[in-house]
């Protein structure tokens, strides 16, 4: 058990660095929390131009982990808003009700199409792929090739810029677990989903002014209870002395500072934290987080000279024609994110890799390409367009490839050793987790440092661990094998959603 005046450094204010001090200082310690960015929320801020509010993609709150839940509300309170969800798939030029509704998705696809998805359905069951390792083989073997063709594969491949034969099954198989072609029709056709699954589909939470509220908030909390959140440090270099981290280097504003630390949470990605631990880790382990993948983000935003565009928090764009993933659309999430009701802002977002065509497109480029497509998906005019804005996000998901899991594996052998030194978050454990599990990996490495007893890597592995958290926080923590790992959020589409009991990673 840490002693309350021990020197407690936390790498990042996004969620998970913010609830591991929020934790903390609930329990009279005060940590020093330092932030590489301008702002705190990491993936999860809110940005802001000229008055107009956008998310990194749109951060619904939706969580199963009841503490998550009662933390949200007691930072948020009254302000937490209740958003009714509507979200559609366009593809083809239709717009499909998202989750699929069976009538309306058969009407739009047509009689022959609907039949030609159900024959393709029954010949994978006659004749299924007999191993599962991929994505493409996973989803093939319950919904048949046309259907995977129609609505996964593109939106997947677009999310991942890789084949769907290159990505890893078990991505899918936390979110999907459980469904078939047969579940999801049962579903539409007798509404089985339950009244839990429905409601969390139909509605989610949001503060007023996007994610990045929640996280000031957070940062207002812990500052009064006397811990600090520096913003605009990095933090260069992590120093050990034998097993334990014995200092930290920051650098800010180009000044370099070393500090001592009794102990350390992580959660800046893998990669970045084996290359600035020193002395070096065996190569073996540098060579494994080198081999970590990440896919990078960019959301351009555009101010539109219009008061309604259409009436979805976000649409799918499966169209193979476009590059743009997602779009959303912030006022159907609060009308507080602009300043003038009479536009409408839209997140148009593009899936990329640092140094790729799109990543490297000057910013008046990809607000033209956007306004474009914009106009090519029928949605608004390029001439409406009066203003806009890009922002480019690093890492904004770690890559289940085919060798993740090994590479995570070897990293993980190697920090485990390192006494004082905790890692958590979604790159922090190379985890596709949304912000609960994010946060609950924080809040955990907090009680781990007042005596509990958790396994950070298991969170998000095992449903049942997470459900039983708030009840069994005490006990130790069951530990799932790596390879059992997969939360995994499929960004997939509609289908699995239909069923699925997760927020739509597509909402990643
Ligand atoms: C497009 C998109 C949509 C999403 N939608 C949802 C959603 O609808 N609902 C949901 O719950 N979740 C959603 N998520 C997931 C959510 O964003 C993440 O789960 C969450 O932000 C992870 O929190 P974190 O603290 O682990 O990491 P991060 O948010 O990545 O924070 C890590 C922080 O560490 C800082 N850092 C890194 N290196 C250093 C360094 N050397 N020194 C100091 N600081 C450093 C970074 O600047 C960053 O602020 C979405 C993610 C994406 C990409």
């Amino acid at each position: 058990m840490m002693l309350k005046n021990a020197h407690i450094a936390i790498i990042g204010a996004g969620p998970a660095g913010l609830t591991a001090a929020y934790e903390l200082t609930r329990h009279g310690y005060t940590p020093q929390v330092l932030e590489k960015g301008e702002r705190v929320g990491g993936i999860s801020r809110t940005e802001v131009y000229k008055g107009y509010h956008f998310d990194i993609g749109g951060h619904r709150f939706y969580t199963k982990v009841d503490e998550i839940s009662r933390l949200w509300h007691e930072v948020m309170g009254e302000d937490f808003l209740k958003v009714p969800r509507l979200s559609r798939i366009l593809y083809d030029g239709k717009f499909y009700r998202y989750p699929l509704q069976l009538r309306d998705t058969v009407f739009k696809l047509g009689m022959v199409e609907s039949a030609l998805i159900l024959w393709s359905y029954l010949r994978a069951q006659v004749n299924p792929y007999p191993v599962e390792d991929t994505f493409e083989q996973y989803v093939v073997n319950r919904f048949g090739r046309r259907l995977y063709d129609r609505f996964f594969r593109i939106y997947t491949e677009k999310v991942w810029g890789i084949p769907c034969s290159q990505i890893r099954a078990d991505w899918a198989a936390q979110r999907i677990k459980g469904l078939s072609m047969v579940s999801a029709v049962r579903n539409a056709l007798f509404n089985t989903n339950g009244g839990d699954v429905k409601s969390l589909i139909e509605e989610f939470h949001y503060p007023p002014l996007g994610p990045g509220m929640m996280w000031e908030q957070f940062r207002t909390i812990i500052e009064a209870r006397g811990a600090s959140v520096q913003t605009g440090i990095d933090v260069r270099e992590i120093s050990l002395d034998g097993k334990r981290v014995s200092h930290i280097v920051t650098r800010h504003d180009g000044e370099t500072t070393t500090q001592p630390v009794d102990a350390l949470i992580n959660s800046m990605a893998l990669r970045q934290l084996i290359d600035r631990i020193d002395p070096a880790p065996p190569p073996v382990v540098i060579d494994a987080a080198h081999r970590l993948q990440y896919r990078d983000f960019i959301m351009v935003c555009l101010i539109v000279d219009a008061p309604n565009l259409f009436p979805d928090n976000w649409l799918y764009i499966h169209s193979p024609q476009v590059r743009v993933g997602r779009v959303q659309n912030f006022k159907n999430w609060s009308s507080a994110m602009l300043p003038d009701p009479t536009k409408t802002s839209i997140g148009m977002e593009y899936f990329c890799s640092k140094g790729d065509d799109l990543w490297s497109m000057a910013d008046a480029d990809l607000l033209a390409l956007a306004a474009t497509e914009m106009q090519q998906l029928g949605l608004a005019s390029a001439s409406m367009v009066e203003d806009g804005t890009v922002v480019r996000q690093l890492r904004a998901y770690p890559t289940y490839d085919e060798h993740y899991m090994q590479n995570v594996g070897v990293i993980r052998h190697y920090l485990d050793d390192i006494t004082n030194l905790q890692t958590i978050g979604r790159n922090g454990l190379h985890r596709y987790n949304n912000q609960d599990h994010s946060m609950l990996t924080g809040m955990l490495a907090a009680r781990n440092l007042m005596g509990e007893s958790h396994d950070l890597w298991s969170v998000n592995t095992e449903r049942s661990y997470y459900e039983e958290f708030a009840t069994t926080a005490k006990q130790p923590a069951p530990t799932a094998p790596l390879s059992e790992d997969a939360d995994a959020g499929v960004d997939v589409q509609a289908v699995a959603d239909t069923a699925r009991e997760q927020p739509s990673a597509h909402n990643q």
